[in-house]
C-alpha cells in the first residue's frame, strides 16, 4: 500500500477476495474495509454496499479528525452519530460510510495499521455465538503453526455491545490492554456475537488473516466435536512466533 494512486484499487481487490460467496466471509451486505490515505484521511466502505460488488465510487474518503473525537463524546443519539458520519466525508456528494468507520477510524491510527477487514465467516462466529470459554479458547490459544504465522499468537476478544460508538470505544479498550501486554498491535480481534476485524499492513496480510482465522475455527470447531482441540503449548507458539518490536510500546504510549 505504498503507492497512494493504488490504494483505491487494491482496497477494492480485497474488498472483493473477502465478499467472495463461496468463502462465507460476507454476504450482501455484511463487513467492510478500510485504508489509510494519508496523515488525515482514510478509504472507508460506503453504507449498505457489498463487499463482493463494490464499486469505486462506493469507497468514501473520510477524515480522522472529525471522527476520532466520538470516541471520548458524551453518548449520542444515533441522528448525531450520523450527522458526524456525513460531515467526516471529504467529498460532501459521496455516499454516507458505513457506521463501523468509526473503529475503522481508531485503529488505522496504531503503528503498523494501513488496512483493515472486518467480516462475519460463518465458524469464525460458530464459535463466538457459543459460550465465553469457547471463544476465549479460540482467542487466546493456537492449534497449528500457519495460524500463528497469519493471525499472531493471541487475538483481541471484545464482548458483545451495541454497533457504533460503543462497539468503538469497547474495541479500543480491550486492544489498548493487548497492546500493553503483547507490545504490538494485533492482527486479528474477535468480536462476540458478531465477526472478525483483521488488521495488517497490506491487503495481503489482511485476507491471509482473515482466511486463516476462518480455517483455525473449523479445525477448532471440528477438534471439538471428535473429543477436545489440542492447543500448542506455549512454548511451541513462543518458538514460531517472531519477535516483539522493542521499539514498539514507546510509539503506542504517545497515543
Ligand atoms: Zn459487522
Amino acid at each position: 500500500m505504498n503507492d497512494p494512486a493504488q490504494k483505491p484499487a487494491t482496497l477494492l481487490k480485497l474488498s472483493h477476495d473477502l465478499g467472495r460467496e463461496d468463502r462465507g466471509l460476507a454476504i450482501l451486505g455484511e463487513g467492510n474495509t478500510s485504508c489509510r490515505l494519508d496523515e488525515d484521511t482514510f478509504l472507508v466502505k460506503a453504507s449498505g454496499s457489498s463487499l463482493a460488488e463494490l464499486r469505486a465510487e462506493q469507497l468514501v474518503a473520510c477524515r480522522f479528525s472529525v471522527l476520532l473525537p466520538l470516541l471520548d463524546a458524551p453518548a449520542m443519539s444515533d441522528a448525531d452519530v450520523e450527522k458526524s458520519l456525513l460531515a467526516s466525508r471529504v467529498d460532501p456528494a459521496a455516499p454516507k460510510p458505513s457506521v463501523e468507520a468509526l473503529f475503522h477510524a481508531w485503529l488505522l491510527t496504531l503503528p503498523g495499521i494501513d488496512v483493515i477487514g472486518h467480516t462475519h465467516p460463518g465458524a469464525v462466529d460458530q464459535i463466538l455465538c457459543s459460550g465465553d470459554d469457547v471463544s476465549r479458547r479460540y482467542a487466546e490459544e493456537r492449534r497449528f503453526p500457519d495460524e500463528i504465522v497469519c493471525c499472531g499468537a493471541r487475538s483481541v476478544l471484545v464482548p458483545y455491545v451495541d454497533p457504533g460508538t460503543p462497539l468503538a470505544q469497547a474495541i479500543r479498550e480491550q486492544v489498548k490492554v493487548f497492546v500493553e501486554r503483547e507490545n504490538r498491535p494485533p492482527r486479528l480481534i474477535l468480536l462476540r456475537n458478531h465477526g472478525l476485524i483483521a488488521c495488517g499492513a497490506t491487503t495481503g496480510a489482511v485476507l491471509a488473516a482473515t482466511l486463516m482465522a476462518e480455517k483455525a475455527a473449523r479445525i477448532f470447531v471440528g477438534a471439538e466435536l471428535m473429543g477436545g482441540a489440542t492447543p500448542l503449548s506455549p512454548q511451541n507458539v513462543a518458538r514460531i512466533d517472531s519477535r516483539p518490536d522493542e521499539h514498539y510500546r514507546q510509539r503506542m504510549l504517545k497515543l
